[in-house]
């Protein structure tokens, strides 16, 4: 099936209502969506008379290729995206033309005003980004193969654990596995936080190093050719050796049992209730409630999930105050956490598509804790 004409087919299909004859598509992630072109600096006119991307030299052979068949303006060196834009514009019949308020900015729409002043131009938002939300089975797929790249690559970092490695070490290593496993890039910069600042949920790595009965948080993601993968899980390194043992990391272990299982339990508890036509923020209620009945509700301090797919953030987004419903076909995270400040930090991210009558995890990488306990 040609997603790609399918999905401009049904954005056509608002413009009326919008009281538009065409839209301009700047945002990349859209651009993409819309073509299957995976390149940038590139603008997407799509209008009643067809679609044009306008792009230059340097894409011309990637477009013949990416999208076979799909009309292209190729700029000329020396004519900048805007003149060209305002050039294909000024020979067109559209006269109101729909800009995306959240892709373009300010001085790019100056720009644009004057170089093509015959335009009514009106920013809309979330054009595009109305149906994406909803993946189809292209898109599952692919998310699909963006979460195995990455569980791929999590067991070779496991295998690879070392005591002197440190979080940069570790980040490092996950970007080249993620590479080696399939991936175009890590989806963001992988979160490798050891010991107590695992409880900074997004903490940038550093030299700290690895050490027997302290937590490693691990937080990564793959970027297949276009979609994206999220994940978090916590290791707890140990080694054979007795003189290792330190009666502090046995206590922390303790802690962590009773941390690690409420965590589980609400994400377990979200994943029971997600299907069609649940608000999002029922479904991080569900989770918070376990959290706050194991005593630590104030120690979960963001929402439970967001979209994923182009992008590694988008909607819906399951928070308190999320104002959205849930739909088949919506992907998103499920990440409950617990951090608290001086001892560290849990928690379990997995990536879940609403389905008709409920919901599948696709992730499937182990979340018992005995199976996070790994040799060093
Ligand atoms: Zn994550
Ligand atoms: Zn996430």
């Amino acid at each position: 099936m040609d997603y790609p004409a399918l999905r401009r087919s049904k954005l056509v299909d608002t413009l009326t209502a919008e009281g538009l004859d065409a839209i301009l598509v700047g945002g990349t992630a859209n651009v993409s969506y819309l073509t299957s072109f995976s390149g940038d600096s590139s603008y997407l006119v799509l209008g009643r008379e067809g679609a044009l991307l306008v792009s230059d030299g340097r894409f011309t052979q990637q477009i013949a290729e990416e999208c076979p068949g799909l009309p292209a303006h190729i700029r000329p060196t020396g004519q900048t995206l805007y003149q060209a834009t305002a050039e294909v514009l000024g020979q067109s019949r559209y006269r109101a033309v729909g800009f995306e308020a959240a892709h373009v900015t300010v001085a790019e729409m100056e720009t644009l005003r004057e170089l093509a002043p015959a335009i009514s131009w009106k920013g809309v938002r979330d054009a595009v980004e109305q149906f994406r939300v909803l993946k189809d089975a292209s898109e599952v797929a692919q998310i699909r193969e963006a979460i195995a790249i990455a569980e791929r690559a999590f067991a070779a970092l496991r295998v690879f654990l070392r005591g002197s490695d440190s979080e940069k070490d570790l980040s490092d290593s996950l970007e080249y596995y993620v590479r080696r496993c399939g991936g175009k890039s890590s989806s963001f910069p992988s979160i490798v936080a050891v010991g107590e600042r695992s409880a900074l949920p997004h903490a940038p790595a550093s030299a700290r190093q690895v050490q027997e009965g302290e937590l490693v948080l691990v937080d990564w993601g793959a970027s297949g050719r276009f979609y994206k993968s999220d994940l978090t899980r916590v290791l707890v390194p140990r080694t054979n050796s007795p003189f290792q043992s330190r009666a502090n990391a046995l206590r922390a272990r303790g802690q962590l049992e009773q941390v690690y299982a409420a965590v589980l339990q609400a994400q377990e508890q979200a994943l029971r209730i997600i299907r069609p036509g649940v608000p999002a923020q029922e479904v991080d209620n569900a989770a918070r409630q376990v959290i706050s009945a194991a005593g630590f509700g104030e120690f979960f301090t963001h929402g439970l999930g967001h979209g994923i797919g182009m992008e590694v953030h988008e909607a819906p987004a399951l928070r308190p105050n999320s104002q959205t419903s849930l739909q088949a076909g919506m992907v998103m995270t499920v990440e409950p956490g617990i951090y608290l400040p001086g001892w560290g930090g849990v928690r379990i991210e997995d990536d879940v598509l609403v389905t008709p009558d409920g919901c599948e995890v696709l992730t499937s990488v182990s979340r018992d804790l005995q199976a996070m306990i790994c040799d060093l």
